[in-house]
C-alpha cells in the first residue's frame, strides 16, 4: 500500500501547514477569464486547484478574471460554471475581480500617495521606449515626476471619463534599469470607454492583469495562488504590489501548462476555429474543450484520471493525446453497456429459419461486472443486418467470420454457414444466405459444433435507423502552432466521417447523452446531445483499440 509521493505544490503546502503559516489554512483559486469555454488545460488547473484543497481540508474559490469589458461574456460564465461542476467539483464563493474594481482604484490612489504611481500620458511607443531593451536599461518619460497632487488629479479625471482611450495610463514607479523587464513601471490602469458585461458603463478605466490578480488574492486571502509558467517573471511584481499597498500576503507558485499533441490549447485560436466556421461550435465532439470532450462522451473521472496520470510538473512538456484517449477507454470499458449496431449494413437470410417467427434473446448489459448489471432484450428474426466487412466472397485461411461454406457465431444467438450470397451489376453483395443450427443458442448448446467467430448483428424488422460520427484529429500535425503559415492550415480535412445508414438494437432508443455505449467491436459511443427521436445521432468516443499503453 505504497503512498504516491507528493507533487511539489503538496510538498510547498506541506511546509506551511508545519509552520503554521496561515494558521494552516489553505485556500486556492481558478480564476477563469470569461472569454471562452474551458479547455482540457483548465481540467488540470482546476482538478489541481479544487484537488489541493481538498486534501488538506482547504477551499476553493471561483474567480472570474473579468477585467477584459470587450472579449467576456455572460454565455461563457454559465458554460464555466457549468463545466467545473460537471467535472465534480464546488467551489466555495463565486466572485468576481469587477466586484473588487472599487477596493484596486483605492490601492491605486495609495500608491500614488507614497510616490509609486503616475499617471502616463505617452503613447505606447513611446512607452515600450521607456522601459529599454533586455540588455539595456530604459529611461524615464518627461510624465515620471508629475507631483503626487498632479497624479491624484489626472487619475481621477481618468475615472471620470475625462480622457479618450489610450491617451493615458497609470504605471507603477518602480525601476527602469531592473534586470526584470516587468518591474520596469508596468502599467496598472488604462482608459477603455467600454460597456462592461457586470459593471455596465461605470468604470472607463480598467486595471491591468498583473495589478489586479495578486490584489484580488490578497482581497480574498488566498494562501496557495496557482498559474502556469509564464507567470514566473510577474512574480516580482505580485510581491512587490502587495508589499507596498500593505495587504495580505498570497503567495503565488507556477506549474507547467498542460500541451498536448494533435491540437491546440488556447481560448483565442479556439475561438477562431468556431468563428471560422471551421468546427460546428464550442462543443463540437472534436474540440479539446470540456463541453467538446462531454460531448463526444468523456466522462467526469477520465478527465479527473487524466489531470492525475499527468502530474504536475515545473517544465514543459507535451503530453500525448492517446493518453487521454486510453483514459476514457480504461473508463468505459469497466461502466459502458454492450449494444449491437451494424454500420455498414448488408442483409443476411436465414433460409431454414421461419418466416414471421420472431423470439426475444438476452445479453448482458456489461460483462465487465459480476452480475452484468442486467439484460436486455435483443429481438431476433430471419433477416438480419450484418456489417459488410464481415463477408468476404474469396475468404482467406485466417478469415473467422462469413464467406460460402463459412460457419459463424451470431453474438448472443446462433451458428449460422453460409449457403449463398447475391450480387448486383456493380458487383456489390446485396444478400447474404444462411441456414442456422437450431440447438447451437447461444447459453444452451448442444450442438457440439466450434466456431472460431463471432460477430454483430440486429434483426431487420425491430432495427432502428442511426446516424453515426467517427472522429479523428482535428490536426494533421502533432503540433499544429509548428508551421510557417497559419496553423488552420493543418486542419485534418477528414476529421470527420458521418455514418448515414446506420442499424441499431432497438433498446437504443433509449440512449441519453452522456452514457457510454460499447457498440460491440465498433468502439464506445453515446448519444449526441442533439439527437432527436426521429433522427437518432450517436459520437464515436474513441475506437476499441489500445493505441497509446505499452
Ligand atoms: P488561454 O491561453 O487558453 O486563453 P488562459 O490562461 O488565458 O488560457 P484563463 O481563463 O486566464 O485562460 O485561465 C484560467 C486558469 O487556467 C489560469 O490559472 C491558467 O493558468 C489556467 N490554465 C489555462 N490554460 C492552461 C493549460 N493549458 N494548462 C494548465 N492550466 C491552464
Ligand atoms: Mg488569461
Ligand atoms: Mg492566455
Amino acid at each position: 500500500n505504497e503512498e504516491k509521493s507528493l507533487n511539489f505544490l503538496e510538498e510547498i503546502i506541506e511546509e506551511d501547514i508545519r509552520n503554521g503559516k496561515n494558521d494552516g489554512r489553505v485556500l486556492t483559486r481558478f480564476p477563469p477569464e470569461p472569454n471562452g469555454y474551458l479547455h482540457i488545460g483548465h481540467a488540470k488547473s482546476i482538478c489541481l486547484n479544487f484537488g489541493l484543497a481538498q486534501r488538506y481540508q482547504g477551499k476553493t474559490n471561483l474567480r472570474f478574471d473579468d477585467t477584459n469589458p470587450v472579449t467576456e461574456d455572460v454565455e461563457y460564465v454559465d458554460s464555466i460554471k457549468h463545466d467545473i461542476k460537471w467535472l465534480g467539483f464546488q467551489w466555495e464563493e463565486e466572485l468576481y475581480t469587477s466586484d473588487y474594481f472599487d477596493t484596486l482604484y483605492q490601492f491605486a490612489i495609495q500608491l500614488i500617495k507614497k510616490e509609486l504611481a503616475y499617471v502616463d500620458d505617452s503613447t505606447p511607443e513611446e512607452i515600450a521606449v521607456s522601459k529599454g531593451t533586455p540588455t539595456e536599461p530604459g529611461k524615464a518619460t518627461s510624465y515620471r515626476s508629475r507631483s503626487i497632487e498632479e497624479n491624484l488629479r489626472l487619475f481621477e479625471e481618468m475615472k471620470e471619463g475625462k480622457h479618450p482611450d489610450g491617451s493615458k495610463v497609470l504605471r507603477a514607479k518602480i525601476d527602469l534599469a531592473n534586470p526584470n523587464m516587468h518591474m520596469r513601471d508596468p502599467l496598472l490602469y488604462r482608459i477603455k470607454h467600454a460597456h462592461h458585461h457586470r459593471t455596465g458603463d461605470k468604470w472607463c478605466i480598467y486595471p491591468m492583469y498583473d495589478f489586479a490578480h495578486g490584489q484580488s488574492d490578497s482581497i480574498e486571502k488566498i494562501t496557495h495562488s496557482v498559474c502556469t509558467l509564464e507567470f514566473i517573471p510577474h512574480r516580482t511584481l505580485y510581491d512587490w504590489l502587495i508589499e507596498n499597498i500593505g495587504i495580505f500576503p498570497s503567495k503565488q507558485y507556477e506549474f507547467a501548462r498542460l500541451n498536448m499533441t494533435y491540437t491546440v490549447m488556447s481560448k483565442r485560436r479556439l475561438l477562431q476555429l468556431v468563428n471560422e466556421k471551421y468546427v460546428e461550435g464550442w462543443d463540437d465532439p472534436r474540440m479539446p474543450t470540456i463541453s467538446g470532450l462531454r460531448r463526444r462522451g468523456y466522462t467526469p473521472a477520465s478527465i479527473r484520471n487524466f489531470c492525475e496520470r499527468i502530474g504536475v510538473a515545473k517544465r514543459e512538456n507535451v503530453i500525448d493525446v492517446g493518453l487521454l484517449e486510453f483514459c476514457i477507454r480504461e473508463d468505459l470499458n469497466k461502466t459502458a453497456w454492450r449494444r449491437m449496431a451494424v454500420l455498414d449494413p448488408v442483409k443476411l437470410i436465414i433460409s431454414n429459419y421461419p418466416e414471421g417467427k420472431e423470439e426475444i434473446l438476452h445479453g448482458e448489459n456489461n460483462p465487465e461486472v459480476e452480475g452484468g448489471e442486467g439484460e436486455r432484450a435483443i429481438p431476433f428474426s430471419r433477416e438480419l443486418w450484418i456489417e459488410r466487412e464481415d463477408f468476404m466472397e474469396n475468404a482467406p485461411k485466417k478469415f473467422f467470420r462469413l464467406g460460402p461454406g463459412l460457419s459463424v457465431r451470431l453474438k448472443n444467438a446462433y451458428i449460422v454457414t453460409c449457403d449463398d450470397f447475391v450480387k448486383d451489376d456493380a458487383g456489390n453483395i446485396t444478400e447474404i444466405y444462411c441456414s442456422y443450427i437450431p440447438n447451437s443458442k447461444s447459453g444452451e448448446d448442444t450442438s457440439g459444433l466450434k466456431v472460431k467467430g463471432t460477430i454483430h448483428w440486429v434483426s431487420v424488422p425491430h432495427a432502428k435507423r442511426a446516424e453515426v460520427r467517427l472522429y479523428d484529429r482535428l490536426f494533421k500535425l502533432e503540433n499544429p502552432l509548428a508551421t510557417e503559415g497559419d496553423f488552420k492550415e493543418s486542419i485534418n480535412p477528414e476529421s470527420l466521417q458521418i455514418l448515414d445508414n446506420v442499424y441499431i438494437e432497438p433498446d437504443l432508443a433509449n440512449a441519453v447523452p452522456g452514457k457510454g455505449y460499447q457498440f460491440i467491436r465498433k468502439g464506445y459511443f453515446t448519444l449526441d446531445t442533439r439527437s432527436t427521436t426521429e433522427h437518432l445521432v450517436f459520437n464515436r468516443t474513441v475506437g476499441l483499440r489500445d493505441t497509446w499503453a505499452k
